[in-house]
């Protein structure tokens, strides 16, 4: 097949990383065993500073087709593995990194790298969740491996309104934890408590440059923030207690002391889902499916087109992006 078809396709211009909508053909794609026609990709956070360019180098070579996620049905498969007609996600491996992403009607990409579509989701549900929803996932697993046992005081998740911190007041709450969402919107407190967050924290609160041993209050907590956020947490954070810090929303130093780890054994317990193995995805896209309402997913995400990605791109880093976006890269 040579018809062209479009993606996004962040390039240099002049020097600077630029994206824009552009025709490829099938034999333009990377050379990988499958094929896959993508259906649904996503807006995380990284692809948004993917798409505005060089600031934050996350496209490392150029040209790139943008999206960190992708979701549709194999065409072609020269592994065994997967047969045409199968259905499947694809989270991080590098997409719009060092390998071209799933803003694209089509994409090639390697096997081992892609997970069968859950049961439980269409396609645009994966999407829904995404990167943002599966490294929830993965926090939650973290904290759950740390020995956070339901009905112990409260969880916090920081960047409550975006789409780390939707789905981790999903799962939480549906877990059974008194979930504690903090953010810099008050506007979106009943969204936040529809998903299930029971009690409120001002962002604004937690910025503040605050001593090393705070009044303890979290069992355990989400920080999709970092920075300042990170260190009020674990200073917040109770004797034995633990933070899944997997986010940079609010920046990426991290200026804080030991005292919180040596005096209260708090932890700090690193998410990455970009690398994570297939064992752990698997885990977490079996709690989301067993966990998140698909009601309550349909609450926090909206389906936009491929062609307003440029725009939706500066809306979710100037944090005004609430919840998931999904892209249809058909439109
Ligand atoms: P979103 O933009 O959807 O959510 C981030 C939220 O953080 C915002 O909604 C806002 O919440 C809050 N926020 C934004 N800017 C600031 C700021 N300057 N100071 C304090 N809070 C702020 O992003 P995602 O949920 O997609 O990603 C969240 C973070 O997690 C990002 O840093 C992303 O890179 C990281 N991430 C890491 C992964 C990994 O593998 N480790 C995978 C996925 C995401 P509110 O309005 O409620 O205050």
């Amino acid at each position: 097949m040579s018809t062209p078809f479009t993606a996004l396709v962040i390039d240099d211009v002049d020097g600077t990383a630029r994206a824009s909508l552009k025709p490829l053909t099938l034999a333009e794609l990377p050379d990988d065993e499958v094929l896959v026609e993508v259906a649904f990709s996503a807006l995380n956070y990284k692809d948004g500073l993917a798409v505005c360019g060089n600031r934050n180098k996350v496209a490392r070579k150029l040209p790139m087709v943008g999206g960190i996620d992708l979701a549709g049905t194999v065409l072609e498969s020269r592994s065994p593995r997967w047969r045409s007609g199968d259905k499947v996600v694809l989270n991080g491996f590098g997409l719009s990194e060092t390998h071209w992403g799933g803003y694209t009607r089509y994409q090639r990409v390697k096997p081992e790298w892609l997970l069968r579509l859950p049961q439980a989701f269409s396609l645009e549900q994966a999407m829904a969740i995404g990167t943002a929803g599966y490294t929830a996932a993965l926090c939650v697993d973290a904290l759950v491996d740390w020995g956070l046992q339901p009905g112990q005081a409260e969880v916090l998740v920081t960047g409550a309104a975006g789409g780390v911190g939707s789905v981790a007041i999903a799962l939480l709450a549906k877990a059974g934890y008194a979930v504690t969402a903090s953010t810099g919107r008050p506007e979106t407190h009943e969204y936040l408590r529809g998903l299930g967050a029971s009690q409120f924290v001002d962002r604004a609160s937690l910025q503040q440059k605050g001593g090393p041993l705070q009044k303890e209050r979290w069992a355990c907590a989400v920080d999709a923030v970092g920075s300042s956020t990170l260190a009020n947490v674990l200073a917040q954070t109770r004797y034995g207690g633990a933070v899944a810090a997997c986010g940079l929303a609010g920046g990426m130093e991290l200026n804080a002391t030991v005292l919180p780890h040596i005096l209260r054994a708090v932890a700090l317990l690193g998410v990455d889902s970009v690398m994570a193995p297939m064992a752990k995805r698997e885990r977490a896209w079996q709690r989301l499916a067993r966990d998140l309402d698909p009601a309550k997913l349909a609450q926090m995400s909206t389906v936009e087109p491929m062609s307003r990605i440029a725009e939706l791109a500066q809306a979710i880093l100037a944090g005004r992006t609430r919840g998931r976006v999904v892209i249809d890269v058909t439109r």
